[in-house]
């Protein structure tokens, strides 16, 4: 066995392996030959390749199906990519699949097998492994034949402000809704920027776009950053078009998302609404795709394809002659650079945005400002008095405290395969690391010196709630509700803060994302240039938008207040989310990045890899650098290469990372993938491991 995975070059399934597993099927003469891509995720393996159906699976196959085909001695799923009409391969050679898996049309549609085989080439990964992302929830656990169980469709419950029935629309929205309504009708494919401040009314938009196309018997994606996070907005699709709306996400059993996958596909339900991997969903004539807060992290993916699911959503749409609309409040500079715009200034209800107050904290030792303070006061005064009265706090940091020492010998405590200090979690009593997930617990003396004396430092999210609660909740009355990654329900807690007449809501950016309080008048961000201390070129962007979000949740019902503490307060980013001015922000970061040459003015890849020890990592990085050498000079005079750097250790593997800056993309992933192919063919760097990132995030 291993018999294809050990070559590179393309190889045939051909009937020498039939022999091995004896699995082959006699065939008649008259045979219709498959293209198939076994799923594997050998990333040495380069499918497609060909099998011969067995007269009783001619009927139904096509292109999309899934079969289980013979492989290496071993069954393995199967999807079908192609129907050629001869084969290199003499046709009594060739093995025939055992079964299909779908009774019925393909499960695949052949725009999604396409997208999939454009996510492979565009993002340096495998066909089979982009397949993956387009097959049906569960499609790796039916190779045993096992029938899917009947399961109940999933229910979404509504949280936050509702409006069951369409509001008339401002003049700004209308005029926004102009030219979508126009691509739509014209059935041209079409990028448009809804650039709209928190409030002004984006999502009523979205759902009358999502109208015209339904009229047009046309299918809508909504892709959304994380749905626990934006119930609000998947709420407002359910109550508008009813059945029609599917909603894929995580959460949801395999057995749900299927069920749901299922209605899709079938055409039962036309709209899908979900977070990044819903641009996958199985709708045919899609005629729009709805990218809300598309300035959103979330929306890359961190597993092997590294996919983008915006850019992902372009092509979609670009395919399908469909119209992409991404909405934001701030917006990428990347979206600014590359689509139209239109502009929502306004807030619906006509009023201001809040006004924004930067406290500067250098003197100050650390945790609230004295403003900060009297402002969360007051507002408990106002609580008491029965006036509804509530604010968020942002801290972009969550456990108890940052790291722990040792105050007489001054040992850190350290993750044992990660170069970062342990994070102290209170309550479950124990120090985590936060990149790889170790846990120990609490130590309670240093394991250098025995001293029992272990000195916390700065504070998270977990601090901070305890220290507002016992401020401002000590008789139970001013409720202080936190969210972040640790809290497991996070549509619970939200429906708790929303259904409280007064409290805090305090946590990590999740309290920034798009909910729609609308008896919130004060938000707080701690620390705000946290982010900007990252080593990386979209950490002002980050900021920014993390500011501006946040203070885009003050207000919405009336007067709002934003207070910013910072120990940088003249920060470009800082100083316009404060003056809420995104245009003068975005204007100087596009000057920035046009004379450093990063995106949107050129294309970074970027290239782990990765090793048990450092020498090795450093030298297969140093292997790479050399061949892309020669490799890039076909890519264009402006592709250049930097590195190799040091990354910090990570899951017990040293880093070294090489990054190339390109301005033709396509033609310098190809590039890299075939350097990276022969550096990892190559003996001397045996162990380790490549990563690449095509435009990373
Ligand atoms: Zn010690
Ligand atoms: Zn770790």
């Amino acid at each position: 066995m291993g018999y294809a995975a050990c070559r590179p070059s393309r190889v045939k399934a051909v009937s020498n392996i039939a022999q091995i597993d004896g699995q082959g099927t006699q065939l008649g003469a008259a045979s219709t030959i498959v293209q198939v891509e076994p799923m594997t995720t050998a990333r040495v393996l380069r499918g497609p390749f060909d099998y011969r159906l067995p007269e009783e699976l001619r009927d139904g196959v096509d292109v999309g199906s899934m079969l289980v085909v013979p492989f290496a001695g071993r069954k393995l799923l199967g999807v079908v990519v192609g129907m050629p009409d001869t084969s290199d391969v003499a046709e009594e050679k060739l093995l025939a699949p055992l079964r299909a898996l779908d009774d019925g049309p393909p499960a695949l549609t052949t725009e999604l097998v396409a997208l999939a085989e454009w996510i492979a080439a565009e993002y340096c990964s495998t066909i089979a492994r982009a397949l993956t992302l387009v097959l049906p929830p569960g499609a790796a656990r039916r190779l045993s034949g096992r029938k899917r169980r009947q399961v109940a469709r999933p229910r979404h419950e509504p949280v936050g402000a509702r409006s069951p029935h369409a509001p008339a629309l401002t003049h700004d929205q209308q005029a926004a809704l102009a030219p979508v309504t126009a691509a739509l009708r014209a059935r041209r494919a079409k990028q448009l920027l809804l650039n709209g401040v928190t409030g002004s009314g984006k999502t009523e938009v979205y759902l009358r776009a999502a109208q015209v196309a339904l009229e047009q018997g046309r299918g809508v994606i909504v892709l959304v950053p994380e749905i626990a996070l934006t119930p609000q907005i998947v709420s407002r699709f359910v109550e508008r078009f009813g059945e029609t709306v599917a909603v894929l996400h995580s959460r949801l059993s395999t057995g749900q998302r299927y069920a749901e996958w299922r209605r899709l596909r079938d055409g039962q339900a036309r709209v899908c609404v979900g977070p990044r991997s819903a641009v996958f969903a199985p709708i045919e004539d899609l005629g729009l795709i709805v990218l809300d807060e598309e300035h959103d992290a979330s929306y890359k993916h961190e597993g092997d394809p590294r996919y983008d699911a915006r850019d992902v959503a372009a092509e979609r749409a670009r395919r399908c002659h469909a119209v992409l609309l991404a909405g934001s409040a701030t917006p990428r500079p990347e979206s600014v650079q590359r689509m139209p715009a239109c502009v929502l200034s306004q807030r619906v209800d006509g009023r201001p945005l809040p006004e924004v107050q930067v406290l500067d904290m250098r003197g100050h030792a650390h945790g609230l400002h004295p403003l900060t303070g009297d402002a969360l006061a007051e507002l408990r005064a106002c609580g008491r008095s029965g006036t509804p009265a509530k604010a968020i706090v942002l801290l972009n940091r969550r456990g108890w405290s940052n790291f722990l020492s040792c105050r007489s010998c001054g040992r850190v405590w350290r993750c044992p395969d990660c170069d970062v200090a342990l994070v102290l979690h209170r309550a479950g009593g124990f120090v985590a690391c936060h990149h790889c997930g170790h846990r120990e617990r609490v130590p309670t003396c240093c394991g250098d010196c025995a001293s029992s004396s272990v000195a916390r430092h700065g504070a998270g999210t977990e601090r901070l709630q305890h220290d507002l609660a016992r401020v401002l909740d000590d008789d139970g009355g001013f409720p202080v509700f936190r969210l972040d990654a640790d809290v497991s329900a996070a549509a619970t807690v939200l429906r708790r803060f929303e259904a409280a007449s007064c409290g805090v809501l305090i946590g990590t950016q999740m309290v920034a994302k798009g909910h729609d309080f609308p008896d919130v008048s004060l938000a707080v961000v701690l620390d705000a240039d946290a982010t900007l201390r990252f080593p990386d070129f979209r950490a002002e962007e980050r900021t920014f938008a993390l500011i501006a979000q946040l203070a885009g949740r003050a207000g919405r019902g009336g007067h709002g207040r934003v207070l910013v503490q910072t120990i940088a307060p003249d920060a470009r980013a800082i100083v316009h989310a404060a003056r809420h001015d995104s245009d003068g922000f975005i204007a100087g970061e596009l000057k920035r990045r046009r004379a450093l040459s990063y995106p949107p003015f050129s294309h970074l890849i970027r290239i782990v890899c990765s090793a048990e020890a450092a020498e090795k990592a450093r030298a297969a990085a140093g292997s790479v650098r050399e061949l892309l050498g020669e490799h890039l000079t076909g890519v264009g005079q402006d592709a250049r290469v930097l590195g190799p750097a040091a990354l910090f250790r990570l899951r017990a593997r040293e880093r070294s990372v090489v990054v190339v800056k390109a301005g033709e993309r396509r033609a310098a992933v190809r590039a890299v993938g075939e350097v990276v192919r022969r550096v990892a063919a190559t003996r001397t760097h045996a162990g380790v491991s490549f990563s690449v990132d095509v435009d990373p995030q």
